[in-house]
C-alpha cells in the first residue's frame, strides 16, 4: 500500500467557530514522509507545525493545537477527513488561527479532497499499530485498544437526554465507510451552553448552520437530524481526528465508551509517551488488506489516567 497525497492545491473558506469571521485555508500536496503539516500565517509571520499529541493546548470548544505562541483551533474535522480518506502527506496553509467550521461535519472537506483527487506516491505507507491491549479510563469513560490490521472503532455514547440516549456503532474505517457513514455527521451542543458562550464573546461563529443544537428535550434545527444516530457517528468522526496527531496513521481496534476530545487526547498522549510498549511501526505491503475478525478482547492492561 503506497503513501498518498492530493493532486494539486485547493482553497476553501468558511466561518471560524471562535471568531465568527471568514477564514481561508489552502490544502497542498506534500512529498512522501511529510505527514500532516500546518503552515500558520498571522501578523507575526508563518509558523510550521507538525502536530504531536502534546501540542493539544485546549479541548473545550474544539481541539486547538499550539506551538511557540502560534495556535490553530478547530482542527479535528479536517484531520478526520484527511485520515479518513487515507491521505498520508498534506500541507495545510491557514491565514489566521482557525480552520473553518463549515457545516459542523467533515462532509465539505471530503468533497474537496475527492474533487481534487488523491494520488499514490512511490513509497510504502507506514502506520502505527497498537501492539499490546491497553485500557485508558477516567471518570467512568474509557478507551480500550487492541491490535488490529486496519482501523476499527466500536463507539458507545450515553446522554441523559431524550433526543440522544444510548447510541452504539461499530465500523471498519475505510475511505468508503468514512465518506458514506460518518463524514456528514455534525457536531452538537446544548442551547444553554451556546447562550453562555455567546454572552461571553465565545463561539461567535457557532449557529444552527454548523451544529445540531438541543434544548432540554428536542433538536432545534428546523430540518432535524441527518441520521437518527448522528451523535455517535460524529463522535467516531471526532475520534478519528483526535487520533491523527501521530506522525503516521494509527491502526487498532478501539472500543470507546463516552469519550470526548480531552479523554481522546489523554489516551493518545499515553500510548505515544510509552510508544515502545503500545505501538509498533508497520510498513504496509500491497498484500496487507484489513482483516475483519471479531475475536474477544484480551484483558486490557490498565494505564494510569
Ligand atoms: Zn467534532
Amino acid at each position: 500500500m503506497k503513501q498518498t497525497t492530493i493532486k494539486k492545491a485547493i482553497r476553501c473558506s468558511g466561518i471560524g467557530l471562535h471568531s465568527g469571521k471568514v477564514v481561508r485555508l489552502t490544502l497542498r500536496p506534500a512529498p512522501e514522509d511529510t505527514g500532516i503539516v500546518f503552515h500558520i500565517t498571522t501578523d507575526n509571520g508563518t509558523h510550521r507545525l507538525t502536530p504531536k499529541p502534546d501540542d493539544v493546548i485546549a479541548t473545550g470548544l474544539a481541539t486547538t493545537l499550539g506551538l511557540n505562541g502560534s495556535s490553530v483551533a478547530t482542527v479535528e474535522h479536517l484531520l478526520a477527513a484527511i485520515r479518513g480518506m487515507q491521505i498520508d502527506n498534506i500541507q495545510i496553509d491557514i491565514e489566521g488561527n482557525e480552520i473553518p467550521i463549515m457545516d459542523g461535519s467533515a462532509g465539505s472537506f471530503v468533497l474537496l479532497l475527492k474533487d481534487v483527487g488523491i494520488v499514490k506516491q512511490s513509497k510504502a505507507r507506514e502506520v502505527y499499530r497498537i501492539k499490546k491491549p491497553v485500557k485508558f479510563e477516567r471518570d467512568g469513560k474509557w478507551i480500550k485498544a487492541k491490535p488490529h490490521n486496519g482501523l476499527r472503532i466500536d463507539y458507545t455514547i450515553e446522554f441523559d437526554h431524550p433526543a440522544i440516549g444510548r447510541q452504539t456503532m461499530e465500523l471498519e474505517i475505510t475511505p468508503e465507510a468514512f465518506a458514506s457513514t460518518v463524514s456528514k455527521a455534525r457536531t452538537f451542543g446544548f442551547l444553554r451552553e451556546v447562550e453562555y458562550l455567546h454572552s461571553n464573546g465565545l463561539a461567535l461563529g457557532g449557529s444552527l448552520d454548523n451544529a445540531i443544537v438541543l434544548d432540554e428535550y428536542n433538536v432545534l434545527n428546523e430540518d432535524g437530524l441527518r441520521y437518527e444516530d448522528e451523535f455517535v457517528r460524529h463522535k467516531i468522526l471526532d475520534f478519528i481526528g483526535d487520533m491523527a496527531l501521530l506522525d503516521a496513521p494509527l491502526q487498532g481496534h478501539f472500543q470507546v465508551h463516552c469519550s470526548g476530545h480531552a479523554l481522546n487526547n489523554g489516551f493518545l498522549r499515553t500510548v505515544h509517551e510509552h510508544k515502545s510498549i503500545y505501538l509498533e511501526k508497520v510498513t504496509l505491503t500491497e498484500a496487507a488488506v484489513p482483516t475483519h475478525e471479531h475475536e474477544e478482547a484480551p484483558a486490557g492492561t490498565p494505564v494510569a489516567a
